[in-house]
């Protein structure tokens, strides 16, 4: 008599599937609990979630399937998987999202749950045809993962006192500033939470497109700007509330803010925006780029607070270190100032990897990054106080060159924000070094 063959335990995983209503969502899911592709899915899915995985992109060609991971922020290439049961995957992804798994050419996206140890996970599945085969991308949502408040980042307390002094100007300009996909909820969240929302009336203004997560006590109106409109649509209406506050997480173009900044000149309103840049002197001149009225931002700049986001070494396998003095003296830390500074963890060399007789030895992986040597994010900061003289290379369009050198006296650099960090043990040298390159 055969064997009977032993039943895969399956992880434990609850699929919240999509569907138009709840029967169709019970139809979806039962469709693909019989299907081959659907262990191969949950085992999947746990090692993303176990993993923190933000984003898995999956292309398909002829024979394979090449896997791409992205944790806190970079990508990771993982072995390949065979055709065949991705299709099967893939089929079954299709499915629990309420998409059409025999369509492989156009462009679909729809989203699903996901419940695992106690966290819902909601994650979206774009599908997109292309010349070799099928682009899969598969985004997890993890539920407060983001920093609400300064206070748990790694800001300084000092910075964060200016920040938040300037945040309570009665008038004015405040900007934040981070590069497309480097934490801009986060540092606008962060921001409008540590302005004064329960003293003051704020009003936001969100492009329905990719409006931000609401905040406690800021009223928020959208606009479409895929029909065409912008923040001015709305504002006549928001001014009968009378706000105290404009806040305008995307800058369009600078006619729309000359009408903002109108405002903190002649009514005494204050006004927070967010443009992306590549530091907080950028951030200036690409407002001006917009088109904003230079004597306008001048006279109404107050401050620009950038953030760039670096990854956190893993505490449970950072590697310590003694730092040579050329390497302490190029971060700029004086002598005797750090004894330790840490770095990602490395396997042993080739000779270690093997016991007395030769024989290979498994290396243990640690279990909290899984061998990653990072695992989670933490930030620096870059606080631009504007003084009289930026106000004057503003008004005159100063080009980005001439502009950071007026700037390189007014703030600390962002390499030395980092360099805290380091020798604090958050990050490793070479994780501030990728980061600064970007
Ligand atoms: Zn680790």
């Amino acid at each position: 008599m055969a064997e009977p063959i032993p039943e895969i335990q399956l992880p434990p995983i609850t699929i919240l599937a999509n569907g138009s209503n709840d029967a169709e969502r019970e139809a979806n899911l039962k469709t693909v609990l019989s299907s081959p592709g659907y262990p191969e899915t949950l085992f999947m899915l746990v090692e993303v979630f176990e993993r923190r995985v933000e984003d898995v992109l999956l292309d398909y060609t002829r024979d394979s399937v090449a896997v791409r991971f992205r944790i806190d922020g970079v990508w990771h290439e993982f072995p390949p998987r065979d055709r065949v049961p991705g299709d099967y995957m893939l089929a079954v992804l299709k499915k629990i999202a309420n998409l059409d798994h025999t369509d492989r050419r156009s462009k679909q996206s729809a989203e699903f749950g996901a419940k695992y140890r106690g966290s819902t996970m909601r994650l979206t599945l774009t599908t997109q045809g292309v010349r070799t085969g099928e682009r899969v991308l598969l985004s997890i949502g993890y539920k407060g993962r983001d920093i609400e408040k300064f206070e748990d980042s790694t800001i300084r307390p000092a910075m964060l006192e200016q920040w938040v002094g300037l945040l309570r100007s009665p008038s004015g300009l405040v900007l934040t500033s981070a590069m497309p996909g480097d934490g801009k909820t986060t540092i606008w969240r962060c921001s409008l939470n540590a302005a004064d929302r329960f003293v003051r009336d704020f009003i936001g203004f969100e492009d329905k497109r990719h409006s931000e997560p609401e905040v406690i006590n800021v009223d928020v109106q959208t606009y479409d700007s895929s029909a065409g409109e912008t923040p001015l649509k709305l504002l006549p209406q928001a001014l009968l509330k009378q706000p105290d506050v404009l806040c305008l997480s995307d800058l369009v173009s600078g006619d729309v803010f000359d009408s903002f900044l109108d405002q903190a000149v002649d009514q005494q309103k204050f006004v927070i925006g967010h443009i992306p840049a590549r530091s907080a002197t950028e951030a200036l001149v690409r407002v001006l780029a917009l088109g904003t009225d230079p004597e306008l931002l001048a006279k109404t700049v107050q401050g620009v607070l950038y953030q760039r986001v670096l990854r956190k070494l893993c505490d449970n396998c950072r590697q310590p270190y003694s730092p040579p003095p050329e390497l302490l003296k190029q971060l700029g830390i004086r002598p005797g100032r750090v004894q330790t500074l840490y770095g990602e963890w490395q396997p042993p060399p080739p000779e270690m990897q093997v016991d007395e007789k030769g024989n290979p030895i498994e290396i243990p992986i640690c279990p909290r990054c899984h061998g990653v040597g990072y695992q989670g994010r933490a930030a620096i900061y870059e606080l631009l106080v504007v003084n009289d003289e930026i106000r004057d290379a503003i008004r005159r369009k100063a080009d980005l060159a001439e502009m950071m050198t007026i700037t390189s006296k007014a703030h600390v650099p962002l390499r030395d924000e980092g360099v805290v960090l380091v020798a604090k043990g958050v990050t490793s040298v070479e994780e501030l070094q990728r980061v600064l390159q970007r």
